[in-house]
């Protein structure tokens, strides 16, 4: 009768270590490198958007001073054909000085329009890094719940299993439960085998047929072989 319990309890407690098994599954850690690298990616964006509003104040400012410089074209071009100015002298001055004032608005056009450009492929950038890192974060938030659920049930079982495990063997005579424990310390949880057909369970080792009397009287036996006991089914 005993014997049937300790068959019970080591069932019990294979069916707990397979649960512990999946609740320290490495999965959890992976899951944890995973948000890491997306909090990584989240920092490179935050920076990448920094700079990109550096640029606008700085495409902005280049406007401004763009404006300036037609401005001063303009009057200068309108000084040198007012008729108000005759010295010839003074005439030629203000001609250099209306093209030397071209001449610096085309460099300041290129670099305005050069700027334009790296700013508008940056906005892009952004923009496709922002929708893959949300895209990224939504998958990884779907699947972090569901392992945090799965986890969580994996435990609420290991809780149940002890609770059985606690109720069985507390119905097994002393002597034997302590016998029991000794030998799982040498053969791990499985130290109860199962006779199927004269063979031992446990290593497959052909038993005495005087084994299984000697059992079904009610002896507790161990196998020659691999030193499991005995349980007849
Ligand atoms: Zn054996």
């Amino acid at each position: 009768m005993s014997l049937a319990q300790l068959w019970q309890l080591q069932q019990l407690e294979l069916a707990r270590e397979k649960e512990t098994r999946q609740l320290n599954k490495q999965f959890l850690k992976e899951l944890s490198k995973e948000k890491e690298k997306l909090l990584a990616r989240q920092e490179e964006l935050k920076q990448a958007r920094i700079q990109l509003e550096k640029l606008v104040k700085q495409h902005k400012r280049q406007g401004r001073d763009l404006e300036e410089l037609e401005a001063k074209k303009r009057d200068l071009s309108e000084e040198l054909y007012s008729g108000r100015v005759a010295n010839p002298k003074e005439l030629s001055h203000l001609e250099e000085q209306v093209q030397a004032v071209e001449a610096k608005l085309q460099t300041m056009l290129e670099e305005y329009l050069e700027l334009e450009e790296k700013v508008a492929s940056m906005e892009n950038n952004i923009q496709v890094q922002h929708n893959n890192l949300a895209k990224d974060m939504n998958n990884y938030n779907m699947k972090a719940r569901e392992a945090k659920g799965n986890w969580q049930a994996a435990k609420d079982r290991i809780e149940i299993l002890n609770g059985q495990i606690e109720e069985v063997a507390a119905q097994i005579d002393p002597s034997l439960l302590a016998q029991y424990r000794r030998l799982q310390q040498r053969l791990g949880i499985s130290v109860l085998a199962k006779v199927q057909a004269g063979v031992c369970g446990g290593c497959g080792i052909k038993l005495p047929s005087l084994f299984c009397q000697q059992i079904k009287q009610g002896e507790t036996i161990k196998c020659e072989n691999c030193g499991r006991l005995l349980v007849i089914s």
